[in-house]
């Protein structure tokens, strides 16, 4: 592992700074960032736009902390499931699901997650450290080839959805944002309406968002609309209410006019009753937003299950009743444990996580 700075924590600026007191022209940090950034770069010998001295210096000082993928499964319904290793040796997963009108990557923020929802994998391994601003945009890269290598096809949507909670790590996750959304040649120029940052609710970085006036999505992984079952299933609710959460995201709203979407996993006999639909219609006025329900994966050893084809549509069918905007998200990728809320590292880095937790 390379103990030398990495160059992609630099701002152009820095960079500009670095070659004038190195006795070089201060242009050539434009393109160093155009190989890092629009190029993908992973080594400073891809840079052939600039002298072999240059090259030389850049490797002297800085190392590019590349991720790269370790491993790949592929579900009988296309979606891709990727094993990303990092510098330092750490596993986190992401996903590409092609759908036939879009093609989505699903990208971690943390390795491993401090919140422990009970219907989560991820959430039985320690977090071991959070992903800088370049391992996340690594991930967006590296499936953006998958979908144009194995689809044909050009990756259009992005979700902060994999391991970890995008608002715990939010200064690497805005940066990187910044970066997708940046125009040639310093990123990828993805509008950021293609982009959503799912979070477990916490209130105050909600606000946070709106103070920031972000352009991209925000999605709210609801689950229950009492504040009882509620912390049952996702323990961050003992310190975010949904009192607090709907007061951050309307003041959320008031900022970016944005609407955030609720994703409700069903589970059976627990959060699938009409009551807890009235429940969800309730807080949904309460909130200017829009509703995804998902279909729950069980994953190994999980307490909860998949809830009944019967209870499912006479939940959906009380929300349309009460004029809630709903959409029915189907798993996919679930052969291969890739879909929402499997991401565990079924590999021996997943296991020491797992025994790190068990410590
Ligand atoms: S659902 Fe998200 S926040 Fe909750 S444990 Fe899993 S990864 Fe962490």
């Amino acid at each position: 592992m390379s103990t030398k700075k990495d160059i992609r924590t630099l701002t152009i600026e820095e960079l500009k700074l670095f070659f004038v007191e190195k006795g070089q022209k201060p242009f050539r940090a434009k393109q160093v960032y155009e190989w890092l950034w629009k190029k993908s770069a992973h080594s400073f010998d891809e840079m052939t736009s600039l002298s072999k001295d240059t090259r030389e210096i850049l490797d002297q000082h800085f190392a590019i902390n590349a991720v790269v993928i370790d491993n790949f499964q592929v579900s009988s319904d296309r979606t891709i499931k990727d094993a990303f290793r990092l510098h330092d040796g750490n596993i986190v997963e992401g996903v590409l699901i092609p759908h036939a009108e879009r093609m989505t990557a699903c990208i971690s923020s943390q390795v491993g997650c401090s919140l422990t929802c009970k219907f989560c994998a991820t959430g039985r391994l320690t977090r071991l450290r959070n992903l800088d601003a370049a391992e996340i945009y690594d991930q967006v890269v590296l499936i953006k080839k998958q979908a144009e290598e194995k689809y044909n096809a050009p990756l259009t949507n992005i979700v902060y959805m994999g391991m970890g909670e995008p608002l715990l790590n939010y200064k690497a996750v805005l940066e990187s944002i910044e970066k997708i959304t940046a125009s040639s040649p310093n990123g990828l120029a993805m509008a950021p309406k293609r982009i959503t940052v799912s979070t477990a609710g916490i209130a105050k970085m909600i606000k946070k968002l709106g103070d920031d006036n972000v352009k991209f999505n925000l999605a709210l992984s609801l689950h229950a609309a009492n504040d009882e079952k509620r912390n049952k299933l996702m323990p961050i609710n003992e310190q975010n209410s949904l009192e607090a959460l709907a007061e951050a995201l309307n003041y959320f709203y008031e900022r970016t006019s944005n609407r955030v979407t609720l994703e409700y996993i069903v589970f059976k006999d627990f959060n699938d009753s009409i009551q807890d639909a009235q429940e969800l219609v309730d807080f949904y006025w309460r909130v200017p937003s829009k509703v995804n329900i998902i279909e729950y994966n069980p994953i190994d050893g999980g307490e909860f299950q998949q809830t009944t084809e019967q209870r499912l549509n006479s939940f959906v069918e009380h929300l349309q009743k009460n004029n809630v905007i709903v959409n029915v998200r189907r798993s996919r990728g679930k052969d291969i444990d890739a879909a929402c809320g499997q991401l565990a590292n079924k590999n021996d880095q997943g296991m020491i996580q797992r025994k790190l937790k068990a410590l």
